[in-house]
């Protein structure tokens, strides 16, 4: 847990989050701004800041985030989704607790990769 990061304060459940499921060691709420009409973070509960991180630090949890976010996918839009994560300011990341998006729903037009 870190102090001043939003997300652990989520976690804790100490600012509201819109949960779609959790697990022990992952949880999963909606954005409070989607982009698509689903948009999901998928986000461990150990606070660590980026995916290579998590790779490193905690990779059992960083599998089990894929599974949650295909979990959720499937619940809400066929299975059929992007998994995005924003690495570093300028790539658009905001919060320094690593977060997968979900993103799906409707077509996804918009293709960088
Ligand atoms: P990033 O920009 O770091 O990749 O993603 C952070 C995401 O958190 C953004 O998509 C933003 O809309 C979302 N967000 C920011 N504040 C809150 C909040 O208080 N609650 C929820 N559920 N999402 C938030
Ligand atoms: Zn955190």
């Amino acid at each position: 847990m870190s102090d001043d990061c939003l997300f652990c304060t989520i976690i804790a459940g100490d600012i509201p989050g819109d949960m779609v499921l959790e697990t022990e060691r992952v949880v999963a709420f909606r954005d409070i701004a989607p982009k698509a009409p689903v948009h999901v973070l998928v986000v461990p509960r150990t606070h660590v800041a980026n995916v290579a991180a998590a790779a490193r630090e905690i990779p059992e949890v960083l599998a089990e985030m894929a599974e949650v976010a295909q979990r959720v996918a499937d619940a809400e839009c066929g299975g059929q989704f992007r998994w995005i994560f924003n690495t570093g300011a300028r790539a658009g990341q905001s919060v320094f607790h690593v977060h997968g998006h979900v993103i799906g729903g409707g077509e996804l037009g918009w293709n960088p990769a």
